[in-house]
């Protein structure tokens, strides 16, 4: 069996590592448009509870991510200026560059006998050779823009602004600050994720962006901006870009997410907002299932891919709905920095994605429960 990969992200070059471990005679072919040491962003985290469900999938592959990991139990949440520490459950989130993980992906995909092309943009389709044809090709995939009804696309832009830095600054804790500033509303989340270095993700509301001529500024003023806003934590330190471009979230969603002997997976099929942190964690889940049916299925591809769609899209139904409540809730940012005090604002934070109730935040976040009681938000709140 061939099956050919578009896109060496995490979930193209788990799903080959995968076929591989289990599958060792198919012949697997990654096609990437980047080289090897080039990728977008900066550092990713991945939350305890996806380690576990990546380590169903291959336990010596996530050995070696969580080796290059930097953990930290703590997250800090400022508005208003005010600063609530909450200690997050279990090992708390596990951070680690991009580019390291696509580096140790990829090494393990290699040894494995996958085959990856490296700077090589895949454009047209039909002339692959190959049984399966994967479309891993992220949140802009032409594999899945090329026959858009086919798969029964839809999109819609958020309203928010948002552009993914680095800093070259290790801060202490995953820190989410939210900012009112010359009337403008901000948002900065980073997190270390490196001896030197943290990611710093920007974002701003879209009223924000029209007031304060945004739009018009260009790329270094923007910048100079949120370092402006966000310079005592920043501490004179610069943002870093990397094709830091400022954007407005795409939602897609695809009714179908296969035709023919075609596939979508991660972003490719559903984009998921980085403000639910677990992006990576579903594009690779994405890959344990998509395997797992090709195993159980042989050589029937078009009842793997059944069989993939019956198994994994109830499961991340569930994950893409906390993502779409998650990111409603950030295009609402301005009004609750206005309502809330602090500890009003932490609670609907922790509330935001409707996965966490009264219940689960006493259980898995007991100093935070306790701290939101004794400032009476819990008890005031709790229906
Ligand atoms: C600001 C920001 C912060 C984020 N933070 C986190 C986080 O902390 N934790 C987390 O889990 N997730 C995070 N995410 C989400 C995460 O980055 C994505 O969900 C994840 O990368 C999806 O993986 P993927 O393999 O589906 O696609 P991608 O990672 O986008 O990989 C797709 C690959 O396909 C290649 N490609 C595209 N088109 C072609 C083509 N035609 N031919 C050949 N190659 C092609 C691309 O170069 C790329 O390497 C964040 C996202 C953003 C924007």
């Amino acid at each position: 069996m061939k099956i050919a990969i578009i896109g060496g992200g995490p979930s193209g070059l788990f799903l080959a590592i995968l076929l591989k471990e289990q599958l060792p005679h198919t012949e697997v072919h990654i096609y990437e448009q980047n080289p090897p040491d080039a990728t977008f962003g900066f550092g990713v985290v991945l939350a305890d509870a996806g380690l576990s469900n990546l380590r169903a999938g291959s336990p010596k592959v996530v050995d070696d991510l969580v080796g290059a990991m930097r953990f930290n139990e703590w997250q800090t949440i400022v508005s208003r200026d005010s600063a609530i520490s909450i200690r997050r459950p279990g090992i708390g989130g596990g951070a680690i560059s991009r580019i390291t993980l696509l580096k140790i992906l990829g090494d393990h995909a290699r040894r494995l006998g996958a085959q990856i092309t490296y700077n090589h943009r895949v454009t047209d389709f039909s002339s692959i050779d190959a049984d399966l044809v994967v479309g891993a090709d992220g949140i802009n995939s032409q594999l899945r823009v090329a026959d858009e009804p086919k798969f029964g696309t839809s999109r819609y832009n958020l309203t928010n602004h948002f552009a993914w830095y680095g800093v070259a600054k290790p801060f202490p804790t995953s820190t989410l600050v939210f900012r009112k500033y010359l009337g403008g509303c901000f948002v900065a989340h980073y997190y270390p994720y490196s001896e030197s270095m943290s990611t710093f993700v920007a974002e701003c509301d879209h009223q924000t962006w029209q007031e304060l001529g945004m739009e018009t500024m260009g790329a270094p003023k923007r910048q100079l901006l949120f370092e402006e806003v966000f310079a005592p934590e920043l501490g004179g330190y610069r943002l870093v870009s990397n094709n830091s471009n400022f954007r407005q979230f795409d939602v897609i969603r695809n009714s179908r997410w296969t035709f023919d002997n075609r596939v979508l997976i991660g972003d490719a099929g559903s984009s998921a907002h980085p403000s639910i942190g677990s992006g990576t964690r579903i594009a690779m889940e994405d890959s344990i299932a998509l395997a797992g049916a090709i195993v159980r299925n042989g050589s029937d591809i078009l009842a793997a891919l059944e069989d993939y769609v019956s198994v994994r899209a109830p499961a991340k139904a569930k994950l893409i709905v906390a993502s779409e409540a998650s990111c409603n809730w950030y295009e609402r940012m301005r009004e609750w920095m206005d309502a809330f005090t602090p500890h009003e604002f932490v609670y609907r934070y922790m509330m935001r994605t409707g996965r966490v109730d009264n219940a689960r935040l006493k259980d898995q976040y007991p100093d935070l429960a306790a701290e939101l009681e004794r400032a009476g938000v819990l008890s005031t709140t709790t229906q």
